[in-house]
This record gives C-alpha cells, structure tokens and sequence, in this order.
C-alpha cells in the first residue's frame, strides 16, 4: 500500500458499490493502472441494484431537474391521487422533512437553472465516456443511438414544455419538434393520438443495463480486478486519511476510496464527514411482450407520466417517483394503473405482465449528483446522488472520479458537485 498522495504511481484503491455508477469508475481508474477492489454484497448487474431495471435511457435531453418551478403548488394533488405519479409512504414523512425542505428551497427559477447547467454539463460528456468504456468492455452489441422522443397528446400538455425547450436550448442540445404526421413516420409503433413531440436526436441507450453492468464487472475482473462480496461497513483512518474500508468479510486496505453505494451512501457518507441529505427515490418497471410494431427509441409519454424503454428482451413500462424508507416494501399498485394508458399508445400492444421490479434512485435535493473529494478525508471521492440519470452519467462520473484522484484537471467546473452546496 502507498499513502503517499503521488497520483501518478498505482495505488490500491477500494471502489464501494458495483452499480453502473461504482463499475465505471472502477473501469477508470483500472485504465490508469491502479489496482481496485469494488466492494458489494451483490452481484454487479444483479436486480437488487437501481442499474439492473432502469429504462435504459443515455440521455441527451434531461436537463429539468425534479424540483421545478411552481412545484409545490401541484404537490396536494398529485399527493392525493392514488395512482398518481408522486407518492409518499406517511410514516416517513418526519424522516423525509429536511429532505423535502431542501427540495422546496431548490424549486425557485434561478436554482432551478444553475441545477439545470450542472446537470447539463456533465451530459455534455456522456458519450465520450461510454464510447471509451464500450470500446474497452466490447459491448457495442448493448448500445444504440437512435435518439429518443417525448410525445404529448394536448396543445396544452405541449405548451408546458416550453421552459423545457428553452432549457435545451441555452444548453446547447439539439431537438426537433415533430407534428403528428413526422411522429408516425418516425415512431410507425405509437397510436395515432399524439398531436406533437420533441425528438432529441443525440439521445441513445442500451438495449440491457443489467446485461451491461455485469458485463463492465466481467472485463474489470478479466483485467486484475477484484470484486470482493460483502457489504461495506465503516472506515479505519490513519491520521486523517482512510486507510482501509472495514466489510462484512474483513478490512480491505486501501490508499484512496470512492463511496458509488447509490441509494445506500448516506451513513458512509456520513462516516466520512458528509452528512448528506440523500433519499431512495423509489420507482418501477413492468416487462410486456414486444408489440407486433417494435418501438425504436426510448419515449416519454408527457400527458400520463410513464416512459417506455426499448430492451432486447421486451418493452419496459416504467414510473414512479415514491419517497418511503430504502427498506419499505414495494407498492406495485401504480405502476400497475398505468398500463391501460400505455395500452392506448402503442399499437396492438399485449399487457400481459412479464416481470414487475422495484428500483432506488439515488436522490439529492437539487438532482444534482456529488461527484468530488471528502472535505474531511483527503483521500475518500463521493460518486452518488445520480438520481433519474446514473445510467446516462455512470461513465462520465468514472472518467471525472480517475481525474480527481490523478489530480487532472476533469474539464469542467466542479464547483456545483461538491459535497458543500
Ligand atoms: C424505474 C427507474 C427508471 C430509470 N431510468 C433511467 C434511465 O432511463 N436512464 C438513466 O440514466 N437512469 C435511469 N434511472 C436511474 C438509474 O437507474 C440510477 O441513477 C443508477 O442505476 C444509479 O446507479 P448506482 O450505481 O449509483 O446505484 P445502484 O445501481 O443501485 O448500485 C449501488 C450498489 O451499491 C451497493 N451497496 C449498497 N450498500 C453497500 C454497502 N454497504 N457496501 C457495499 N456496497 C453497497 C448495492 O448492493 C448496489 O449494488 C432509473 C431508475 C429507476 C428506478
């Protein structure tokens, strides 16, 4: 072990979590001939993590974060509808209290917009980092770039999206607005009952993110690496700096450590002098049968609040933003409302149930996720708080956390991503 901070010899680094998010950057800091651990007591790729059944989007376009202008004036509504799209288990309501403070705080306009720029910044790199990591990995085979759309029935569903489109545009990301006429030539597999939609052309996605994930973990290990099954539990520090992440199954020394726990960071993170205010947004998937029409591109269906992804084993209903304990049992019950809307907009479409997931979205107040140094500890990195986009920013995140703890510069300002915010 070296604890010397000299970033440019290998050193022994101990990577918490092997979702997308703790893979990637596994993967690069490997290319910059470190020796790593990822720590897990699950497999990578396995269903038990948010990156196994997400809808599979790489997302050009998702610029809005969650806590919008305006927000909490549609809160009661959407709260009181029981197969809404927002939920709230009520006994976690005094848990989720500075959460939801912070939220609020985040929904005034100017916020809204510096949060929109730092999420924008990092989607910026999305595609340099996956195209190195789908290089290095071989998995081209699970990677498409077809772009993807949101479609919207109303004018006035339409009309709502003009601060969006605004948005991509001060942020330099391309879109088309399609009428309904472009729509069918475009996407022949959606019902004739959309009047508008934007089509975000440098959007892409992969066809299988469980299959991708494992796949990443199989060329790390291939490549030296070592995936050590159990779970992570505390840090010993030597003077300041961690000298060894403390497991389930032993100590795993370490000369620097990334926590890429996802949902489950906060109490490590916490260990590390970060008292971060991450939640598990919780959200759903339903597996159908592909239609006799595939569907080409991953879509989001403004007018009912549900998307559907394109995976090679069917079509992935999915919804859902719920705030309950990380532990609370699922509630499938509103995932499961939406269907008949999802019936209605795809063509001849079986919604027969094929398999139905939980999944825990990495959550900070503003969407943005923490990518930076421990103000405490000089040799611990946070890699956590993706939210709605850690399949999109996994790799970018890896290539900014290699960057870090090289002492590179990661090419964009870093300022927003800090733990202090
Ligand atoms: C319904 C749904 C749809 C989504 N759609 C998209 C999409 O289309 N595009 C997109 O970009 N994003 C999407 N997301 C978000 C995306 O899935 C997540 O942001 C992303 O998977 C987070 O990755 P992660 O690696 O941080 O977390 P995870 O994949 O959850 O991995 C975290 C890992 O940490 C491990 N862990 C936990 N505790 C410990 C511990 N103590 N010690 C060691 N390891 C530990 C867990 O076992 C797990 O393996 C969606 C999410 C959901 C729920």
């Amino acid at each position: 072990m070296n604890t010397q901070s000299n970033s440019s010899e290998p050193r022994d680094i101990a990577v918490i979590g092997a979702g997308i998010v703790g893979m990637s950057c596994a993967l690069f800091l490997q290319r910059d001939g470190h020796r790593v651990t990822v720590i897990d007591p699950v497999d990578p790729g396995s269903d038990a993590q948010s990156s196994f059944g997400n809808a599979g989007s790489i997302s050009m376009s998702s610029v809005l974060p969650t806590a919008m202008p305006g927000i909490w004036r549609k809160l009661p509504k959407m709260l009181a509808d029981p197969t809404g799209a927002l939920a709230i288990r009520w006994r976690y309501l005094p848990t989720l209290a500075p959460f939801l403070l912070s939220f609020l705080r985040q929904t005034a306009r100017g916020r809204v917009e510096a949060n929109g720029r730092a999420i924008a910044a990092l989607i910026h790199g999305v595609f340099d980092a996956y195209d190195t990591l789908v290089a290095e990995t071989g998995t081209q085979d699970l990677i498409v770039r077809r772009g993807s759309l949101k479609v919207y029935k109303t004018d006035q569903s339409f009309a709502a999206s003009a601060f969006e489109r605004k948005m991509l545009a001060e942020n330099d990301f391309e879109f088309e607005i399609l009428n309904s006429d472009e729509l069918r030539q475009l996407e022949p597999a959606l019902a004739p009952i959309f009047k508008h939609a934007l089509y975000l052309p440098q959007s892409g996605g992969a066809t299988n993110p469980g299959q991708l994930v494992r796949r990443f973990a199989e060329r790390f290990v291939a490549k030296g690496g070592v995936i050590h099954r159990a779970p992570a539990t505390g840090f010993r520090f030597a003077d300041g700096p961690v000298s060894a992440v403390v497991t389930g199954s032993g100590d795993v020394a370490a000369d620097a450590v990334v926590l890429a726990a996802g949902s489950w960071s906060r109490g490590l993170a916490r260990q590390l002098g970060a008292p971060v205010k991450l939640e598990a947004e919780r959200g759903y998937h339903i597996m159908l049968e592909k239609p006799p029409v595939m569907l080409q591109r991953f879509t989001m269906f403004a007018d009912a609040q549900f998307a559907l992804g394109v995976h090679d084993e069917g079509l992935r209903v999915t919804t859902g933003v719920e705030y309950a304990s990380v532990d609370a049992p699922p509630d499938y019950r509103r995932i499961r409302a939406v269907l008949p809307d999802v019936a209605e907009s795809i063509r001849d479409l079986d919604i027969s149930e094929r398999g139905i997931w939980m999944g825990r979205r990495p959550t900070l107040p503003n969407s943005v996720p923490m990518i930076a140094r421990s103000p405490r500890h000089a040799n611990a990195y946070f890699a956590f708080g993706h939210s709605h986009l850690g399949l999109t920013m996994g790799p970018v995140t890896g290539r900014i956390i290699a960057d870090l703890v090289a002492g590179r510069d990661p090419g964009i300002d870093m300022t927003p991503y800090q733990v202090n915010r």
